[in-house]
């Protein structure tokens, strides 16, 4: 099922046609040319082999291109078609936990990348990959990635999802109650992460991220990822969810570059990820939001997604006990509510005053060189310094 969606070259173009997303891998390839001028490159999941070609053009002395779907055949056929660059590129169908190779890279090339950075579970392979060919010391482009998460806030949102289940509130439907399936029917649509662009004013505090370092994590490290939540809110605000992006981190050696897909910077096709809590929690300005979360991989390549958001009770009473505002919700990533054909309800005359919840100044939207790669190693609940160190760059 996967390998057969990517054998189709529609597919491929439209990963082709994310210009930030390709764009972005041409310009680290061809900053970083001293990384690949007379090396070995093995090119991870190759699809219609483009990175291949691309790290020939940057003078790789020879590159193997691995991949496991039938779009195998028609990178062959591509790379064929650029005979001064193909002389240097071998296509190797099969999976790269699989495949042999005639010699070791001095460096990887891999687009890995699912919904939320993990979807799909091809890091999975990207680690093997390495273990497998990367002599050591060598290069991975890229190199690192970063899950960056924030709550936000979105009547709009909540409402449609919520909407969607009122067809399970009619009474006589066809002389049949179908309320008895309206609970059920709320919480599956609530178990759907959503895909768009949003507008980065809905978020209600700066952002945190989970760095994963691709040199180095375990391959079963990516099994379950638990990541401890802390915020402090910017604003009052009803929070209906945890808001997620990612990015990765070309780290050569002669410019460091960043891919984002970052809400407020070039949409890509990954757009964002938000995971909506069927039960809002309500916040003021200052207030600490805490939480969870944990995602554990399941075999249909993806992740079930548990979310767990509190926030301490505020004013009267408070101080007595600390009672906690919790809301949960499991979500699978494997079927995420694709909204980008949705008109987006972000009118210019919306009310400012509550929407502006916080500055895009404030999110790391990082496509420029990076002094201090690492940055990558510090752990998640950082926002604070992260902040900082991200706006002198
Ligand atoms: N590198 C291409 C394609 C990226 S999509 C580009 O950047 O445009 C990821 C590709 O990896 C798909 O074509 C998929 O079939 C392939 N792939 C995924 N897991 C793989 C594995 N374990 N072994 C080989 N190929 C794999």
């Amino acid at each position: 099922m996967y390998f057969h969606y990517y054998g189709q070259l529609l597919h491929q173009q439209n990963m082709l046609q994310d210009y930030v997303r390709t764009g972005t891998y041409y310009a680290a390839v061809m900053e970083n040319r001293t990384d690949f001028i007379g090396r070995v490159v093995v090119d991870v999941g190759a699809g219609s082999g483009i990175l291949s070609l691309f790290a020939a053009q940057a003078g790789a002395k020879h590159v193997y291109a691995v991949e496991a779907s039938e779009m195998a055949e028609y990178a062959q056929k591509l790379i064929a078609g650029n005979p001064s660059l193909g002389q240097r590129i071998t296509v190797v169908k099969g999976k790269v936990e699989e495949v042999e190779l005639p010699e070791k890279a001095d460096i990887l090339i891999s687009e890995p990348m699912g919904t939320l950075l993990v979807n799909e579970r091809m890091l999975e392979s990207y680690v093997i990959a390495r273990d497998r060919f990367l002599v050591p010391n060598g290069k991975m482009f890229p190199t690192a990635g970063r899950i960056h998460m924030a709550p936000f806030s979105d009547e709009y949102l909540f409402i449609e999802i919520a909407n969607k289940a009122l067809f399970w509130q009619q009474q006589n439907y066809y002389g049949v109650d179908l309320t008895p399936l309206h609970g059920s029917a709320f919480q599956g649509y609530f178990s759907q992460p959503v895909v768009d662009a949003f507008d980065p004013r809905l978020l209600v505090a700066p952002p945190i991220f989970h760095g994963i370092d691709f040199m180095k994590i375990k391959e079963e490290e990516l099994y379950e990822i638990d990541i401890p939540l802390r915020f402090t809110s910017s604003v009052g605000a009803r929070v209906h969810g945890l808001a997620c992006w990612f990015d990765v981190l070309f780290n050569g050696s002669t410019v460091q570059r960043w891919l984002s897909t970052a809400p407020g910077a070039p949409t890509t096709h990954w757009y964002q990820l938000r995971c909506v809590l069927s039960q809002p929690i309500y916040v003021m300005a200052g207030q600490e939001i805490t939480g969870r979360l944990h995602m554990i991989a399941h075999n249909a390549q993806s992740y079930t997604i548990y979310l767990t958001l509190s926030a301490k009770m505020w004013g009267p009473g408070a101080e007595q006990g600390g009672i906690l505002q919790t809301s949960s919700c499991k979500l699978d990533l494997k079927e995420p509510y694709y909204r980008m054909s949705q008109p987006q309800a972000y009118p210019m005359v919306q009310d400012q005053q509550s929407h502006q919840l916080i500055s895009t100044q404030d999110i790391p939207i990082q496509t420029h060189d990076l002094d201090d790669p690492e940055l990558m190693q510090q752990p998640s609940p950082n926002s604070g310094t992260h902040l900082n160190m991200m706006e002198n760059v």
